[in-house]
């Protein structure tokens, strides 16, 4: 019978971030198909739907978007239309890896980890901005005015994640004006991607159906407060048991706790292209925003790129299970699988040549003497994304963790992003990225 039937999306996050997919009908007990058609070039589509002109697909070539049954969401909006969709990889019409699948990218990183007896544990802290009609604007940063007077939508937005199993933790207003953060439950490998992922369409369409818009873009207008995705990493072994942490290692850091995070910081301005990934996510890493601005790790510093979060001593959780350390110089422009897999490439660097911790840094380095600076090391991260996609072409750890076919992908995807901004106007580049994420 028709009423039977619903409409499931089958959906992918390309590597723009923009999560796109195609809608298949059916009844629930047939359950999910096994895949459903794609297009290759679709991977390369920017966010403002623009094709790069000369790639390797053109009009040709199939591939397959298979669901992942795990990642499934099925809820309905308060009084709205019921929501069903299914993360996907991307394979070929054989069912193995296509090169493009920022999914299937991190499986692979998870499996590297995995080959080392490791686990890991993330968790993606994502601000926004929110409109909703009839709620104050001009309210003080982290008030209680602005958080209760977006109710009773805050509330129902997080019964909306609960109930898609994405277990949100904390919903607050952050500083700047229209400024939000959700925090959602840590989880290991693919699904704390996936979870930044759902988090965010669902907090989109959350606020459509309120009659508002929700945009997770990194920066509203030039000099402006950013809205980042700050990760937090920890690593456990196969026995279940937190491998981070070691309370006599430099900030707390275990011996693989150095050697990792000295992998992340050694790449940092290569893994820029894959975590602040758009044209405007480098007007947020300036300096004196706690966003992030310099290759380097600190000590619950909030200007270092890779913090190392606090342990509270009044908690039931023991130390070494809630330690973690924060990567900073990411927003949501950035696919998560391609954020993720990308810090564990990075991390695993690290492992493999037994690297020292970073020096911690526990002051601003932008205020830190040039001299000081080349002495640790430390370098101003990536100005621009054209700056940033060189960094990544020339940085051959993280070329070839994500094999040459995403590489490739990437880079022409994300110059052809630059171009069409280059010839946009700048007014018209922050909305086009405050519509679209
Ligand atoms: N809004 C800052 C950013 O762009 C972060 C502020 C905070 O520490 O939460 O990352
Ligand atoms: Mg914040």
């Amino acid at each position: 019978m028709a009423e039977d039937y619903l409409l499931t999306q089958y959906a992918v996050t390309d590597l723009a971030a923009i999560t796109r997919g195609r809608g298949a009908w059916g009844t629930e007990d047939e359950g999910l198909k096994s895949s459903v058609g794609w297009v290759p070039i679709n991977q390369v589509i920017s966010p403002f739907d623009g094709i790069p002109a000369s790639n390797p697909w053109g009009s040709h070539g199939d591939c397959r978007l298979r669901p992942d049954s795990d990642s499934l969401v099925d809820v309905a909006l308060e009084g709205g239309p019921r929501l069903r969709f299914a993360l996907c990889d991307i394979t070929d019409l054989a069912g193995d890896e296509a090169g493009v699948c920022a999914r299937s990218f991190l499986r692979r990183m998870i499996e590297a980890l995995g080959a080392r007896g490791l686990r890991i544990m993330a968790s993606f802290e994502q601000e926004f901005w929110l409109r909703l009609p009839g709620a104050p604007t001009a309210t003080p940063g982290f008030s209680l005015q602005r958080a209760i007077g977006h109710e009773p939508f805050g509330s129902s937005l997080m019964a909306l994640l609960e109930r898609a199993a994405i277990s949100p933790e904390m919903l607050l207003a952050e500083f700047a004006p229209e400024q939000f953060e959700l925090t959602l439950a840590p989880a290991f490998g693919l699904a704390a991607a996936d979870r930044a992922v759902v988090s965010r369409e669902l907090t989109r369409a959350a606020a459509r159906h309120a009659g508002g818009h929700a945009s997770f873009a990194p920066t509203r207008a030039p000099g402006g407060i950013g809205s980042g995705v700050h990760v937090h990493l920890s690593l456990w072994d196969m026995d279940g048991k937190p491998v981070l942490h070691d309370p006599d290692g430099p900030g707390g850091l275990s011996a693989i706790g150095q050697a990792f995070s000295a992998g992340v910081v050694r790449h940092m301005a290569a893994l820029c292209a894959l975590t602040a990934s758009s044209v405007i996510s480098y007007e947020r890493l300036q300096p004196h925003r706690w966003s992030s601005a310099y290759t380097c790790m600190g000590d619950r510093n909030r200007e270092a790129a890779l913090r190392i979060c606090p342990i509270v001593s009044t908690s039931a959780t023991p130390p070494a299970s809630q330690f973690n350390v924060e990567y900073r110089a990411a927003d949501a422009t950035a696919n998560p699988y391609l954020v993720l897999g990308g810090l564990i490439a990075a991390g695993l660097n690290g492992i493999a040549e037994n690297l020292d911790a970073p020096p911690l840094i526990n002051t601003d380095p932008s205020e830190m003497a040039q001299a000081d600076l080349d002495a640790l090391g430390i370098k101003r991260l990536p100005q621009s994304l054209d700056e940033a996609l060189d960094r990544l072409e020339a940085d051959d750890v993280l070329c070839s963790a994500l094999g040459a076919p995403l590489v490739e992908a990437y880079l022409l995807a994300k110059r052809h992003e630059a171009r069409e901004c280059a010839e946009m106007t700048l007014d018209s580049t922050y909305a086009a990225y405050a519509e679209i994420y």
